[in-house]
């Protein structure tokens, strides 16, 4: 199964890499100008105005964690997880290179923020100290809907600049959950309840893993796989997602 997917993975990413940026005029995804950058779906200034971050983040506080911190200083952290690996802010600049990720299938949109992810990590974490990423999955029905599952593809991505195996179905997603835009912290977690069991047939016991989503917003999702993998033994999760969004959620 997961060699299926590497395969229409690469195949979306060959398919782009061939064709869009040669048939469509190179339009940024971001000011929707037509532009002469070296990527088709997004162009220069709005490449440098794209503010990424520079140390992961705090899972509970939010706060930015001291390089070479194992733990948030300013409060005592999340027992489920460690940190939040991001690229920024879920601002008006990443967003719209998210949703053409997520969305319209511009895969390459998705593989740049994932490889300026995997960048990040690559200079502060030690790979060493991580035995594989695992992806959140989708209900089958929304993947079947979508045509992939973007956590699948991020994670993928961040394991060819990281070189730490993918772990594609540890996490199996067992209940169908309603969309959270719109619900407040409490609901969210309430309607993430369930939604996880871990693959009995993988050995999560004592290993430190790397839990991939595109949006971190209210912690919701990742905080219930991670329950659910701690309960299967994992020893440490860090989290890494494309973006951190949510100071504005109602409690
Ligand atoms: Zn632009
Ligand atoms: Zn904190």
């Amino acid at each position: 199964m997961k060699d299926n997917i590497s395969k229409i993975r690469q195949s979306a990413e060959h398919i782009f890499d061939s064709i869009m940026g040669f048939v469509y005029p190179p339009q940024c995804v971001i000011c929707d100008k037509l532009h002469e950058g070296e990527r088709f779906f997004l162009c220069d200034r709005c490449a440098h105005a794209l503010d990424f971050y520079t140390a992961p983040h705090c899972f509970k506080c939010k706060n930015m964690i001291d390089s070479g911190g194992r733990k948030c200083s300013r409060c005592s952290g999340s027992d489920r997880i460690s940190k939040i690996w991001a690229c920024s802010a879920y601002d008006d600049f990443i967003r719209p290179l998210i949703h053409s990720f997520k969305y319209a299938g511009v895969i390459p949109a998705g593989k740049y923020l994932a490889v300026k992810l995997g960048q990040l990590m690559a200079d502060g974490l030690d790979a060493h100290d991580v035995d594989t990423i695992v992806p959140v999955p989708l209900h089958p029905m929304r993947e079947r809907k979508r045509g992939f599952n973007q956590s699948i593809f991020i994670s993928e991505w961040l394991q060819e600049e990281l070189n730490i195996s993918v772990y594609a179905d540890a996490l199996i997603r067992i209940r169908r959950t309603r969309d959270q835009t719109g619900l407040n912290r409490q609901k969210r977690r309430e309607n993430m309840l369930g939604a996880f069991r871990a693959n009995s047939k993988i050995d999560l016991e004592d290993k430190s893993v790397i839990l991939v989503d595109d949006v971190t917003t209210s912690g919701a999702t990742a905080s219930e796989a991670a329950k659910v993998l701690k309960n299967a033994g994992v020893s440490e999760i860090q989290l890494a997602v494309l973006a951190i969004a949510g100071h504005d959620l109602q409690e």
